[in-house]
Formats: structure tokens, C-alpha cells, sequence
């Protein structure tokens, strides 16, 4: 009996198998990013011909995947990444899920990967994280990682539209991103040779070929002592993004007002969730001009002669916010006083942010697991 054609799948349907072999976990205080992954993982399969199969938790395992399989020649792939956060009270929360549900669902569209329900999605996520829940780590500094992933499985060498896809979730426990729970600032290469995203491109989705060929780059960086690239684009030297995380300057702008600033969504910046935050945060304070706009190296360099510039810092799930105190930009390094301004905003911003992930204070931010 052949199942009817299905254009969404549904938690309800979900199938469990639980594995047999549950793994030692790992000392929570040397967690590294990305190496550890939990017991179980999500798989729904789909194909042109009979849409969405039920989804399936099942024990954590390998792929098996034809060699003619899109993700693998063209990219034709995406992802994202969130967190879920354990409280004092023990309980377990995501933070703003359904933006990255909607991100992802736009990065779909782009890959021309099937549509999916994205609150269906949320609860098989939800579901998985329950049954591995004794991976999150009981810890105000640690949080459990959770990697939604959709590939295009077709078979073939057409450069064409995937006929067959799957997408899966798969979950890690992740320490601090500053592990001596210090805040510290990091340095950043500015070289105007490499673009990261370009109008009409795809750098607002959260697609694989827009990492990839970052690694070269931020090798580049590193072999110049930098730890992040701050990636500018056009010729002015547009700031846009810092590593995989989306930049603020807080400063005095060129009128003598107090403002926070950040490019705008055109196409050449990941829509991030902490940046919506960010913004939303500070738009509530209502305590200086909070601005979604382009800034030009030109200014920052401007603002920086004239001691107009109080904090700079990026913005992601993986870290909050992150200090920035040195750019390497056109052979010249220069002092960010990001540090020396307290950061109070970039501070505080941590404080209210983590304050309602770990449930220290309420907000229909979060999303009981
Ligand atoms: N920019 C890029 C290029 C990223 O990969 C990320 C991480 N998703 C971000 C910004 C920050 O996004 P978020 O706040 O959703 O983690």
C-alpha cells in the first residue's frame, strides 16, 4: 500500500527509534564547537514523485547518498543553526525558533528545495530534543546546538531542480563561546580582494557555497594575525558582516546623536535572529537612534579620528555579541576602543539576551521545548 502524495509532513506522524547504544557524553568543560553530537538524529525524506515521507527519529548514523547526489556537485544545499538553552528551573527553551523556521524556509525556496510546514518542522526538533534531552548541558554557560540540514539527493548531473531531497536534524553540546567566560575583543582583516556575498546573489540565505569558499579567506586572516574577516563589499568599502556573524557600530554619527548601526537586509546580509533582537532591544530602550543602514570603512575611520566611535561588535548564536577592537585594513592596523567604552551596550545586550535563553527572566521570546 503506497502512501498518498504528502506536501507537508507532520509531527504527529513522526516514527521513533530509539537507540540501543547510548553514547558516554562528553566533559561538558571541553566541549569544541561541532564535534559532539547526541544519540539520535531527524531524517524526512522527499521526492518529486510522492512528496514528504514521515518524519523518522532514529539512532545518530552515517548518510548513505548516490555520488551523483546535487548537494555533493552543485551546492544545492542549506542550513541552520539555533540553540536550546537549560534553565535553573531546569527547564529547556529555544530562542526565537521560527525565525530560523522562516530563514529556512526562504534559503528552500532559493535552493528550489521543497516546501515544508515550518511549525511541523519546530515540533519534530522540539520532539528530537526531548528524547536526547540529558544532552543539554545543565550549565548557564553551555547550551545544546541543534543543526537543521536540506540537501538535494537527485541522482543525476543535471544542473536541474532536485527530485529528490532530504532534510535532517542533527544536535550537539556547545560550551561558551569565551571559554574563560571573559569578554574578549577580537581582530579582524579588512581586505576589500574578497566578497563574501554580492547583489543578487545569495548571501541572505543561509546556503553551504556561501561558507565554503570563506575558509580560504579566514585563513588569509589568521596568517595575518587576525581571528575574524570583516567582510566590506562595493567600491566605498561597504562594512556588511564579520565572520559568520552580523556587525554594530554604536557612536556618535556625523549630527552629534547617539546611534547604533547596522546594514541594512539588501540582499548581501544574513537576516540573523540576535540581529532582530539586537534591534528590537534597542528600539524598546528608546535610549539613542537605532539604525538600519550602509556605513563605509570611510566612516567608521572618520568616526574613529574624531573619538566618535564607542563600541563595535558582531552579532550571532554562537556567541551573542562579540567585541571588536582592531581592524587590519589597507596595511594599517587600528584600535577599536570597544573595550575601553565598558562595552556597555555590547554588555548589555549579553546580559538581556541571556537572561531570557537560560529563563532568568520571562519573555515570549523563548519556545518551551
Ligand atoms: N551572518 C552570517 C554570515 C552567519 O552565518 C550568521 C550565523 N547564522 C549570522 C550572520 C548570525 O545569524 P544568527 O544571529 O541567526 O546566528
Amino acid at each position: 500500500s503506497q502512501r498518498p502524495f504528502s506536501s507537508i509532513f507532520k509531527a504527529s506522524d513522526l516514527q521513533v527509534e530509539l537507540s540501543q547504544h547510548l553514547k558516554p557524553q562528553p566533559d561538558p568543560g571541553a566541549l569544541v564547537f561541532g564535534k559532539n553530537f547526541t544519540d539520535h538524529m531527524l531524517t524526512v525524506e522527499w521526492s518529486q514523485e510522492r512528496g514528504w515521507g514521515r518524519p523518522y527519529i532514529k539512532p545518530f548514523q552515517n548518510l548513505t547518498l548516490h555520488p551523483a547526489s546535487s548537494a555533493l556537485h552543485y551546492s544545492v544545499e542549506l542550513f541552520e543553526g539555533m540553540k536550546a538553552f537549560r534553565g535553573t528551573d531546569q527547564r529547556i527553551r529555544l530562542f526565537r525558533p521560527t525565525l530560523n523556521m522562516e530563514r529556512m524556509y526562504r534559503s528552500a525556496m532559493r535552493a528550489c528545495l521543497p516546501a515544508f510546514d515550518q511549525a511541523e518542522l519546530l515540533e519534530c526538533i522540539c520532539q528530537l530534543i526531548s528524547i536526547d534531552q540529558d544532552w543539554v548541558p545543565c550549565s548557564d554557560s553551555a547550551s545544546l546546538y541543534i543543526r537543521p540540514t536540506f540537501i538535494g539527493t537527485e541522482p543525476s548531473l543535471g544542473v536541474s531542480k532536485s527530485g529528490y531531497a532530504l532534510l535532517f536534524v542533527i544536535l550537539g553540546p556547545v560550551g561558551p563561546y569565551f571559554p574563560t567566560g571573559s569578554f574578549s575583543p577580537i581582530s579582524l582583516l579588512a581586505d576589500p580582494r574578497f566578497i563574501r556575498a554580492w547583489m543578487g546573489g545569495v548571501g541572505d540565505c543561509k546556503v553551504g557555497g556561501n561558507y565554503g569558499p570563506t575558509i580560504y579567506v579566514q585563513n588569509e586572516a589568521a596568517k595575518k594575525g587576525c581571528q575574524q574577516v570583516l567582510w566590506l563589499y562595493g567600491d566605498d568599502h561597504q562594512v556588511t558582516e564579520v565572520g559568520t556573524m552580523n556587525i554594530f557600530m554604536y557612536w556618535t554619527d556625523e549630527h552629534g546623536d547617539l546611534e547604533l548601526v547596522t546594514p541594512p537586509l539588501n540582499g548581501i546580509i544574513l537576516p540573523g535572529v540576535v540581529r532582530q533582537s539586537l534591534l528590537d532591544l534597542g528600539r524598546k530602550w528608546g535610549e539613542f537612534k537605532v539604525s538600519e543602514r550602509v556605513f563605509t570603512m570611510a566612516d567608521l575611520l572618520k568616526g574613529l579620528h574624531e573619538n566618535r566611535v564607542k563600541e563595535v561588535f558582531g552579532s550571532g548564536t554562537a556567541c551573542v555579541v562579540c567585541p571588536i577592537n582592531h581592524i587590519l585594513y589597507q596595511g594599517q592596523s587600528y584600535h577599536i576602543p570597544t573595550m575601553e567604552n565598558g562595552p556597555d551596550v555590547a554588555k548589555r545586550f549579553l546580559k538581556e539576551l541571556t537572561d531570557i535563553q537560560y529563563g532568568r527572566v520571562s519573555s515570549d521570546w523563548v519556545h518551551p521545548v
